[in-house]
C-alpha cells in the first residue's frame, strides 16, 4: 500500500454486545469510502468490548480501530479511547484512532427526503470519517423536515402503526395548545395507540419530574413524540433513553439549538449539567408553527445561535490552553449556522415565516455541531454559564429566569467586552492570584440551595484535578501569548455586529433588560465560572487576576 499514499483502513476490533450478522453489514456498507482513498475492512471475532455500552436510545456499537496511513508520518497503534484523547493533546500525526460507530437500521422509517434542508442533509446518520479531528461523526438522525404545514404530516415520518408500537406524547399546556392536540388527533386518524403525558403549565427537566414521569408511564412506547422546544425537548431525549424508545420531537419555537444536539440540559440536586444523549430519531418543524409563537421566543433563539463567535472562542482557548480536543468540522458546522441567520435579523421580531424557516435551520445545525463534537463545547462557553447560573439561583437572588436566549445574548456581549478588555490589558505580571478553595466557594455561592451548592463544589474539585494548576496556565499564557490571542481575535473577528444584530432581531443586549441590575452583575461575573469544569474566558480573567477590575470598572456595559 506504499505507494498509494494517503489510505484509510477500518479493523473492526468488537461490539458493545452481540450484533446481528444484518445489521453488521448494513454499517459496514455505510462506511463507503471517500473519494481517492484506500478503504478496507478487515472482518474477524466481535469480541465483546469491556466498559462498551450500547448508545443511548439506539443500537450497539461497532468499535474499530481507523487506520490512516500517511507514507510521510511514523505510525503509533493507540488502542483505547483515553489514549486516543491523550495523542490528541500530545501530538499532532496520531495515526490510529479507536472510533464507535453506531449500528444502523431502517427503524420502519421511509426515507423520503422532501422537506430536508439541503444543509441538514450531509449530516444524516451517516459516518463521516475525513475529519482531522481524527474522529468519525456520526449524527443518528434519521429523517428531518422543515417546511409550513408539516404538523399535518407527522405520521408520515413514523413507522407504520403496528411496526412501531405505542406512541406517548409528551408536551406541556402551551405546546399541547401550539401543536401537541393537532398531532395526537393526526396520528390516531393515522391508525397510531397513543398515549398523552400533558405536563403542568412550565415544566422543568430535573430528576423530580422525569421520576415522576418514569413513574406514570401509562405504556411501555415505542415511541416518544416530543411537541415543544427547550425543556420538553431535554425530556424527550432522557425518557427516549431511559425507557429504550425511539424519539420524534415536534419543534413548536425557534427558541433555542437543541433540537438536534446530543446534549439534555438535565438539573440533577440543583445544579443544571450537560448530559451525553442521543438526539431524536426524527424531527418534525413546521414553520407555520414557529412563526405563530411570540416573537420573544425566535429572538430567543436567536440569541442562543449567536453565542457562537465567544463559545467557539472559549474552546479554541481551552484547546491551546488546556488541551482540549477540538474539532475542526463542529466548528465550520456552527459558523455556517451563525452565518445564515444572521441574513434576516429582522425578518425575526417581524414574525416573517421565511426568516423563521432560515432561523429553525440554523438551530438545527448548531444542534448537529454539537453532537458533530459530542459535546456542547462548540454553542457554550462562558455566557452560557453566565444564564444557568441566573437560572440555579433564581430562588437565591429572588429573580425569576429570563428565557435561556435571552440570558445568552447579554452574556454572549459581556463575554465580548471582558475578551477586549483583557487583551487591552496586556500579558500576565506578578504572581499569580490565589485560588478560592472549598470554604471560599462555600461562602461565595451560600444563597444556592444546598444540593447545588454541593454540586458545584464537586464540580470545582474536578476542575482542579483535570486542569494544570493556575501557575502552569499562566506560565503557558505568557508564553504563548501572541498566538492565543491570534486565535482568540481570528474567532472574535466574527463578533463584529452581533450588538446590532441582536437588537434588531429583538433581543434584550444589557443586563439592564434581564432585571440584573449593576451589584447583581458582579455577583453573577465572580461566580458563574466555578459551576463547570469548562475553561472560558471567565476563568482567563481570573487566572490574569483582572475579574475584579472588569467588574469594578462596570466594563461589562462599555460599548464594544
Ligand atoms: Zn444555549
Ligand atoms: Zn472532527
Amino acid at each position: 500500500m506504499g505507494s498509494q499514499g494517503i489510505g484509510t483502513l477500518f479493523r473492526i476490533i468488537g461490539a458493545d454486545e452481540a450484533v446481528a450478522e444484518a445489521d453488521l453489514k448494513a454499517s459496514i456498507a455505510r462506511l463507503s469510502p471517500p473519494h481517492g482513498k484506500v478503504h478496507r475492512l478487515v472482518e474477524g471475532e466481535l469480541p465483546r468490548i469491556a466498559g462498551g455500552q450500547r448508545a443511548p436510545g439506539g443500537l450497539p456499537r461497532i468499535h474499530v480501530r481507523r487506520h490512516v496511513r500517511d507514507d510521510d508520518q511514523p505510525q503509533r497503534d493507540q488502542n483505547t479511547e483515553t489514549q486516543h484523547r491523550n495523542s490528541r493533546l500530545s501530538c499532532g500525526h496520531r495515526r490510529w484512532g479507536h472510533d464507535m460507530i453506531a449500528l444502523t437500521g431502517d427503524h420502519g422509517l421511509s426515507h423520503s427526503d422532501a422537506h430536508l434542508p439541503a444543509s441538514l442533509a450531509p449530516w444524516l446518520d451517516r459516518p463521516d470519517e475525513g475529519c482531522s479531528c481524527g474522529r468519525i461523526h456520526q449524527v443518528p438522525i434519521t429523517r428531518l423536515g422543515v417546511g409550513p404545514g408539516l404538523i399535518d404530516a407527522v405520521p408520515d415520518y413514523l413507522p407504520r402503526p403496528a411496526a412501531g408500537g405505542d406512541l406517548l406524547l409528551l408536551a406541556d399546556p402551551d405546546t399541547w395548545q401550539a401543536a401537541g392536540e393537532k398531532v395526537a388527533r393526526t396520528l390516531r386518524a393515522a391508525g397510531h395507540r397513543l398515549f398523552e403525558q400533558v405536563l403542568p403549565a412550565a415544566p422543568h427537566a430535573d430528576d423530580v419530574t422525569l421520576a415522576d414521569l418514569l413513574r406514570t408511564l401509562p405504556c411501555t412506547p415505542g415511541w416518544i413524540i416530543a411537541v415543544g422546544s427547550g425543556t420538553i425537548g431535554d425530556l424527550g431525549k432522557l425518557l427516549a433513553d431511559r425507557t429504550g424508545a425511539q424519539l420524534c420531537t415536534v419543534a413548536t419555537a425557534a427558541s433555542m439549538n437543541g433540537y438536534a444536539s446530543s446534549i439534555a440540559a438535565f438539573t440533577r440536586r440543583g445544579l443544571k449539567i450537560p448530559l451525553p444523549m442521543a438526539p431524536p430519531r426524527v424531527i418534525v418543524v413546521d414553520t407555520q408553527v414557529l412563526a405563530a409563537a411570540p416573537s420573544r421566543l425566535g429572538a430567543a433563539g436567536f440569541g442562543d445561535l449567536l453565542s457562537k463567535p465567544l463559545s467557539g472562542a472559549d474552546w479554541k482557548l481551552s484547546h491551546l490552553l488546556l488541551g482540549e480536543a477540538i474539532c475542526p468540522t463542529a466548528l465550520q458546522v456552527a459558523d455556517d449556522a451563525v452565518r445564515r441567520a444572521r441574513r434576516d435579523a429582522a425578518g425575526i421580531a417581524s414574525g416573517e415565516p421565511a426568516a423563521y424557516g432560515t432561523l429553525i435551520e440554523a438551530l438545527l445545525l448548531s444542534g448537529i455541531s454539537m453532537s458533530i463534537a459530542g459535546a456542547s463545547s462548540p454553542a457554550s462557553g462562558g455566557e452560557h454559564l453566565l444564564s444557568h447560573y441566573l437560572d440555579i439561583s433564581a430562588e437565591g437572588w429572588a429573580r425569576p429566569p429570563r428565557l435561556h436566549g435571552e440570558q445568552v445574548a447579554v452574556g454572549t456581549l459581556v463575554c465580548a467586552r471582558l475578551y477586549a478588555f483583557l487583551r487591552a490589558a496586556g500579558p500576565p505580571a506578578g504572581p499569580p492570584p490565589s485560588e478560592e478553595d472549598d470554604d471560599a466557594l462555600r461562602i461565595l455561592h451560600a444563597h444556592l440551595p444546598a444540593e447545588a451548592l454541593e454540586a458545584l463544589l464537586t464540580e470545582a474539585r474536578a476542575a482542579r484535578q483535570q486542569q494544570p494548576d493556575r501557575m502552569a496556565r499562566l506560565t503557558r499564557l505568557r508564553e504563548g501569548w501572541e498566538r492565543i490571542w491570534h486565535t482568540v481575535d481570528e474567532q472574535l473577528g466574527d463578533a463584529a455586529g452581533l450588538e446590532r444584530d441582536l437588537a434588531t432581531a429583538g433581543c434584550p443586549t444589557r443586563f439592564s433588560q434581564i432585571d440584573v441590575d449593576p451589584s447583581l452583575a458582579g455577583q453573577l461575573l465572580r461566580r458563574a465560572r466555578h459551576m463547570r469544569r469548562r475553561y472560558t474566558v471567565l476563568d482567563l480573567a481570573a487566572d490574569l487576576g483582572r475579574l475584579d477590575a472588569f467588574i469594578a470598572e462596570r466594563a461589562w456595559d462599555a460599548d464594544v
